[in-house]
C-alpha cells in the first residue's frame, strides 16, 4: 500500500449528488479495494495504479474545513461521497472524526456513507449530533461473496452489527443496499438475506442502487469474479425493475421504507 500525505486546497467542494450541497472526502483512494468501485472512472485519478494499492491522506482537511465553515456552514455535507471515510487509515489519522466534530460544532448537516464498522469508534459524537445520517453500504449479506468483491472491507456481518449499535444509540442510520450486482447479489435469495439482516439490525430505512457499469470498474469486477469461478450477469431495464419490485415487497413485509439512491 502506497500512502502519501497530501494537502488539499479545498475541503468541501460543491457536490453534484442529489440531496448533498458539499462533499468531504478526507482520503483519495480506498483500501477497501472493492472490485466494482467506480471512483477511478469518475475521478480519473491514478487510473494506471491498482485500485486499493494507494491512498492519499489529506492531512490538512480538518483545518481547511474549519476555515470554510467559518465563512458558511449551510447545506448538507456528504462525507465519503467518493471514497470511504472510515477506511483503515482513519483509525490512525482521525480526519473523518475531526471533520464531523467541526460539522457538529458549526451546526451543519452531515450525511455519511461507509462500509466500515470503524464508524462505531465515533458513536459518541454521532449520537450527540443533531443533524447526521449514516448509511452502511452492503451489496450482499454473504460474507464469503463480499470477500471476493470487497476484499479490503469489513465483512457485511460486521456492518450489520454496526447498524444495530447505531440504531440502539439513537443515530439515524440506514442500509445502503448497493450496488446490487447482476449475477452476484440480485437473486431473490440474496435480496431476502439482505433485507432480513437489516430487519434484525433494527433498520427502518433502506436506500438501494443498482450496479453502475463503468469501464475500469467493469474490467476489475469481471476479473475478480472470473478468479472465483463466478460470472457477472447482464443488467437490463427488466432486471432492474424486478430487483426494485422485490426489494420494495421485502421491505414492506418488514415494515421498512425503500428509497431509490438517485
Ligand atoms: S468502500 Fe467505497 S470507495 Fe472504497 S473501494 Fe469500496 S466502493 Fe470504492
Amino acid at each position: 500500500m502506497k500512502v502519501k500525505l497530501v494537502k488539499c486546497s479545498i475541503a468541501a467542494p460543491p457536490s453534484r449528488l442529489p440531496g448533498l450541497d458539499r462533499a468531504v472526502n478526507p482520503y483519495r483512494g480506498c483500501a477497501h479495494s472493492c472490485s466494482y468501485c467506480y471512483a477511478q472512472d469518475v475521478t480519473r485519478s491514478e487510473t494506471s495504479s491498482i485500485w486499493g494499492s494507494f491512498v492519499d491522506v489529506k492531512v490538512n482537511v480538518v483545518q481547511r474545513l474549519k476555515k470554510e465553515l467559518e465563512r458558511c456552514a449551510k447545506g448538507v455535507y456528504g462525507v465519503g461521497t467518493v471514497t470511504d471515510p472510515y477506511q483503515p487509515l482513519e483509525e490512525k489519522h482521525e480526519l473523518t472524526r475531526g471533520c464531523l466534530s467541526l460539522l457538529n460544532r458549526f451546526g451543519a448537516k452531515a450525511s455519511v456513507l461507509t462500509k466500515s464498522d470503524l464508524v462505531l469508534r465515533d458513536i459518541d459524537l454521532l449520537a450527540e449530533m443533531e443533524a447526521v445520517e449514516i448509511g452502511l453500504s452492503v451489496s450482499c449479506a454473504n460474507d464469503r461473496i463480499a470477500g471476493i468483491v470487497e476484499p479490503g472491507a469489513p465483512p457485511p456481518s460486521a456492518r450489520f452489527d454496526a447498524l444495530s449499535a447505531l440504531a440502539d444509540a439513537g443515530v439515524d442510520a440506514y442500509l445502503m443496499a448497493a450496488p446490487v450486482i447482476p449475477g452476484v447479489s440480485d437473486s431473490r435469495q440474496s435480496l431476502t438475506a439482505l433485507i432480513e439482516a437489516a430487519a434484525v439490525a433494527g433498520v427502518v430505512r433502506v436506500v438501494w442502487d443498482s450496479w453502475n457499469p463503468k469501464p475500469i470498474a467493469s474490467n476489475r469486477l469481471k476479473k475478480a469474479l472470473n478468479d472465483a469461478d463466478m460470472r457477472l450477469g447482464s443488467s437490463t431495464e427488466e432486471s432492474t425493475f424486478r430487483v426494485r419490485s422485490e426489494l420494495s415487497e421485502l421491505c414492506g413485509q418488514k415494515g421498512m421504507h425503500l428509497e431509490d439512491a438517485f
